[in-house]
């Protein structure tokens, strides 16, 4: 049964959220108090812009310069009747065809609007603006963790925001807070990887930086925290599926991503689609209500995922039809129905309300927030875009940016004095994404998940074309297939192997197997046949088992999905003209489906050696580059924390001891060594890059407070302060401290 909070203490909760904003809190007041109650509930309700648009819901062919046309009855009738507060969705059209279109449809809402509230337009923009042509292209956010460089996510964000304002997008839905940890998930490139601490780092970065960017002025962006909570572990890998997850696995890993967007003041959460412990989330008071409201205070607007109200009803069966699916939702603290499809919602809703079943703060309540985010992104005082910054769109500056984190975030795995090649070296390239352009990007890019070469920039470059322009063209070919290769082999000094997957999305990215498919296994060994030197290069948003032909392979390159510059910069590494600093996210799996991340429990390990399979093939955070750093000398003030509030200080000294500058991103690891609640093995706690030239030294030190770094929640998500032993380690260096608080401990 859905908990029923009394209208009074629902008020109170709207009274609690109230910003310090008089002037805003003020019009949220007087808008409350002479909206009629249908009028409160299309705010509640976001529909898909093909409810409303005719042609190019989802993409038209390869034509990205299609008009976007509007079906006015049905837009009337969504706007008049139902007073629909906000829209969403993506086609990619040119900058001009989205500002039209958000242009029109702002205006004719202005003008039937009784009480002239603006709508809000949401876009998946996930790496950059995705959705608009000639726009910069960011590798997705799996690539952006293996950079350990927070200045990028900070650089997607701004040129996110910028690039996009004036369209009308003021609503991202990004960044992605769930953490990877099934590659058979169809949305593993989307996270930020493995690590709770990096996905919180580097997704509020994403956050601040795209809501407070003034360059956007008079707008402002609202970010979107998805998808809330637990949404990457479904128990058999499939989108969208059932999540068993104890609570204490709950409160260590997937809330502290979470945790810090609301504390980084993220203005939305989007919620998980799925269920867990048997709970669909959209029918959870506990997680949408308790957890999110009461425990983690976060004060802005909740909005479903894709049609999951109805699937309360459909799919999860917690609901006889989709009228109970609407109150369960409601009740467990749904802000936003997004694509209710049919107007339904807003029927059942009103009807909900008039029989007494839902009550009027529970409504305003909702409403206040939608209003306030409105309000407080400028929306009222600006509703129509400018169109004075469109030549920001693409822009030779944005472009090199996403240049720049595409060189760091793509991983040497292996390198057996393979790469770099040098220039008068001939190449032989071959594999299935050798030669195209839409593996580079992957799913959410032009298209939700695009099927045409001729939608990507012309002047876009593939493996093949980015070798050719980085070498002396004629010395590199292109083999189509084994035979191919058999026969070019002769006259190259290596071969390089471009493998991975084309892009999908969603749950059409689920697979049942993450072995790299046999027809791509058996190229890779026609190429080892040869006996020429091969250089591996996986193009993929996520880890595919490449245990079989690794050993053999003399140089191996993680791209990941590198986006629209990645081409350049994976053949700028193979030359070496960029010496490559990037490192795993993830532990990339050897042989099972299921990926075991580097901050598993201690007792994996003992299976691990059961099964004779190594946990990983490369573990997290390796990543070679072409010069070599040597860590000595780890230090710490202190071995004793002997209260709660001391602080121990870490540091280490990193030497450049090769030849050639290079960037070194160093990740600080903690273990709990023993404990009341079984520890993972190691937990990556706190990174940093440097630059250092050849024989230069640099310390990078690690400042470990024990209410961060040392504490661990129970099953309440209280957390758990206990003394002992931890172990620091950074590189190949380890040390240990005691915490001491009591007498209990020697
Ligand atoms: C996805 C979300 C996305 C939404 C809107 C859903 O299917 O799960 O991540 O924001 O669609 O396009």
């Amino acid at each position: 049964k859905p908990q029923k909070e009394d209208p009074s203490s629902i008020a109170k909760r709207r009274k609690a959220e109230r910003s310090n904003n008089p002037q805003i809190e003020k019009k949220i007041d007087e808008l409350l108090s002479k909206m009629t109650l249908e009028e409160k509930i299309g705010q509640m309700t976001q529909i898909n812009n093909s409810e409303i648009v005719t042609n190019a819901q989802w993409g038209n062919g390869a034509d990205l310069s299609i008009e976007i046309k509007v079906d006015t009855a049905r837009l009337g009738k969504m706007l008049r009747k139902y007073h629909v507060g906000s829209f969403l969705n993506g086609i990619a059209v040119s900058p001009e065809t989205w500002y039209k279109f958000y242009k029109d449809l702002q205006e004719y809402n202005m003008k039937v609007s009784r009480l002239k509230i603006p709508i809000i337009y949401g876009v998946d923009h996930m790496h950059g603006p995705n959705y608009v042509e000639g726009a910069t292209i960011f590798p997705h956010a799996i690539n952006t963790a293996a950079t350990y460089n927070n200045k990028f996510p900070e650089e997607m964000a701004r040129v996110t925001a910028i690039e996009t304002a004036d369209l009308g997008h003021q609503w991202l839905f990004a960044p992605v807070f769930d953490l990877s940890r099934t590659p058979l998930w169809g949305r593993f490139y989307e996270t930020l990887g493995e690590s709770p601490y990096v996905a919180a780092t580097m997704g509020s970065i994403f956050v601040k930086t795209a809501q407070n960017e003034t360059a956007v002025a008079p707008y402002k962006i609202g970010a979107t925290a998805k998808h809330f909570l637990a949404y990457s572990d479904p128990k058999y890998g499939w989108d969208r599926g059932p999540v068993d997850v104890s609570d204490q696995a709950l409160y260590e890993f997937h809330v502290p991503p979470f945790k810090a967007a609301i504390e980084a003041g993220v203005k939305t959460v989007m919620i998980n689609s799925g269920e867990i412990n048997g709970v669909p989330v959209h029918a959870s008071y506990r997680i949408l209500t308790q957890l999110l409201r009461d425990e983690l205070k976060f004060k802005g607007v909740a909005v479903t995922d894709w049609e999951d109200i109805i699937r309360l009803y459909r799919n999860h069966k917690v609901a006889q039809n989709e009228k109970e699916a609407t109150y369960k939702a409601i009740m467990a603290g749904v802000d936003v129905a997004m694509t209710p499809y049919t107007t339904d919602f807003c029927d059942y809703l009103r009807a909900l309300v008039q029989e007494g079943k839902i009550s009027k703060e529970r409504i305003d309540l909702s409403v206040s927030r939608i209003l306030r985010l409105k309000l407080e992104l400028g929306l009222f005082e600006n509703p129509y875009p400018r169109n004075d910054r469109f030549k920001k769109i693409g822009s030779p500056e944005h472009k090199a940016k996403a240049l720049e984190a595409a060189r760091e975030s793509i991983v040497l795995m292996k390198n057996e004095n393979a790469l770099p090649l040098n220039s008068g070296k001939k190449i032989v390239v071959a594999g299935p994404v050798a030669n195209l352009k839409r593996p580079l990007a992957g799913g959410w890019t032009l298209r939700w998940i695009p099927a045409e070469e001729e939608i990507y920039p012309k002047d876009m470059l593939t493996v093949f074309t980015a070798l050719q322009k980085e070498f002396t063209g004629s010395n590199v070919s292109i083999a189509n297939n084994a035979d191919e290769i058999k026969s070019k082999a002769a006259g190259a000094d290596a071969l390089v192997l471009a493998v991975g997957e084309m892009p999908y999305a969603e749950g059409f990215g689920s697979i049942h197997d993450i072995n790299l498919p046999q027809d791509q296994i058996d190229l890779v060994k026609a190429a080892q046949a040869t006996g020429k030197p091969v250089i591996l290069v996986i193009i993929s948003g996520r880890p595919r088992v490449i245990a079989s032909v690794y050993k053999d392979c003399k140089a191996v390159l993680f791209a990941g999905l590198p986006g629209f510059e990645g081409a350049q910069a994976i053949a700028e590494i193979i030359s070496g003209k960029v010496n490559p600093s990037a490192k795993l996210s993830f532990n990339y799996p050897y042989a099972v489906n299921r990926l075991i991340p580097h901050n598993h429990k201690i007792s994996e390990v003992t299976l691990a050696h059961e099964i004779e399979n190594p946990i990983a093939l490369m573990p997290f955070g390796t990543g070679l580059s072409y010069t070599t750093f040597e860590y000595s000398n780890l230090q710490l003030s202190d071995s004793v924390l002997s209260n709660a509030n001391a602080e121990i200080k870490a540091s280490v000294t990193v030497k450049n001891s090769g030849s050639r500058e290079g960037k070194e991103a160093v990740l600080w690891f903690i273990q709990d060594e023993v404990a009341s609640i079984t520890r993972p093995v190691r937990d990556l706690k706190y990174y940093e890059k440097q630059t250092l030239k050849p024989g230069e030294s640099k310390t990078f030190s690690f400042t470990i407070k024990p209410s961060q770094h040392l504490s661990f929640p129970n099953e309440k998500g209280e957390p758990l302060l206990e003394d002992g032993y931890f172990t620091v380690t950074v590189g190949n260096l380890k040390t240990r401290f005691k915490l001491k608080t009591s007498a209990n401990i020697n």
